[in-house]
């Protein structure tokens, strides 16, 4: 089986309501879906979404990328994920979003070549994954009346953004527990927002409304600051945006640095990435969680919640992107069951039958 081409569609879309968080805020759902087709008649769909406020990246950086892909790779086997990524990573030291596209349509082929839903194809049986719900940073009521809307939807775990200012993020998730009531977890992510000696006061104050977890409390690049929070919170910290690739979750975990990492399909470059990462946390006996940009459509989504379930040291999802759209760009893919679980198709590979196409813009590639 061989490349013969793969196409580029552009979908920006605003999501039905700005979503707020430390580092600014989301307006639109802008993603690159990807076509990967083949001399065998089977079509891998991925997708590539460019979290500019996490990875730095842009719609239009994204689809360069690819284009540089393309021509690379036109003539491999989509099913050679070894020298897929190979060549991806030869081609471009960078552009985890690209790379995450073309490497979920190539392991969408793979599944589908194999016979097989990609969770199965991954090593799993199981076909669902329970995802929380995020609350954007707001007024703490505003917030409140959020989380609680939620809940009665059938949400069982609440994400709450935090890391604006402390005596206001007190209050929000105040507000928040007592609007949820005892039987609701709560994680909070700062989104890099506090210094670390701010950090281990503030959840030190915050652990009295019974926090499960905070993710990414202190700016990415400090490891020596996130070592230090880990080491003097009782609330377990998680890495998020300090957590690119597999090299980082080696530092991470070698140096104690976190309780549990946060992998997102954008950030890392794909599946064949995601899993390295997994097994590296595995072996420290740490847990991860699969998360998504807020600019992701639902086919990253429905790769992710396949990995998820398929992989046993994946505890938690935090995949709740594709809730944001009002009608998503793709028949087929995952189903939802009781508001917060992600079901999986029992079709071949990803279990996507076709793009809609009214609401991309296509460009052939040159
Ligand atoms: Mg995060």
């Amino acid at each position: 089986m061989k490349i013969t081409d793969i196409k580029t569609h552009l979908l920006q879309v605003p999501l039905m309501e700005p979503f707020h968080i430390a580092l600014g805020v989301i307006t639109d759902v802008t993603s690159v879906l990807v076509e990967v087709q083949t001399d065998e008649g089977i079509t891998g769909y991925g997708e590539g979404a460019p979290g500019v406020l996490i990875t730095g990246e842009n719609l239009e950086g994204t689809e360069a990328s690819i284009r540089l892909f393309r021509e690379k790779l036109i003539g491999t086997d989509p099913r050679d994920l070894e020298k897929v990524n190979a060549i991806m990573n030869r081609a471009s030291y960078q552009a985890p979003t690209a790379k995450a596209a073309v490497d979920i349509a190539c392991h969408d082929i793979a599944a589908q070549a194999a016979g097989m839903p990609l969770y199965r194809f991954l090593g799993g049986m199981d076909k669902e994954i329970e995802t929380d719900m995020t609350v954007g940073i707001a007024e703490p009521e505003k917030m409140a009346a959020k989380a609680k809307l939620h809940v009665e939807h059938g949400f069982n775990v609440i994400k709450t953004k935090v890391g604006i200012d402390t005596a206001t993020d007190i209050a929000r998730v105040k507000a928040i527990r007592e609007a949820v009531g005892s039987g609701v977890k709560i994680r909070l992510d700062a989104n890099q927002g506090w210094s670390p000696k701010q950090a281990v006061e503030i959840i030190a104050r915050l652990n009295e409304y019974d926090i499960e977890l905070v993710e990414q409390p202190v700016p990415r690049f400090n490891f020596e600051g996130l070592k230090y929070v880990t080491a003097h919170s009782s609330v377990p910290i998680m890495a998020d945006e300090s957590c690119w690739d597999s090299k980082d979750a080696l530092r991470l975990v070698s140096e104690r640095a976190v309780d549990y990492v946060n992998i997102k399909l954008m950030k890392c470059g794909g599946l064949y990435e995601a899993r390295k990462i997994v097994s590296i946390c595995e072996a420290a006996g740490v847990e991860c969680m699969l998360g998504c940009m807020v600019e992701e459509s639902g086919i990253a989504v429905t790769a992710a919640a396949s990995l998820g379930a398929a992989l046993k040291n994946i505890t938690r999802a935090d995949l709740d992107a594709s809730f944001s759209l009002a009608k998503l760009p793709f028949e087929g893919g995952f189903t939802v069951e009781d508001t917060r679980h992600l079901v999986l198709s029992q079709a071949p590979g990803l279990g996507i039958t076709g793009l809609r196409r009214e609401m991309l813009t296509s460009r052939e590639a040159k």
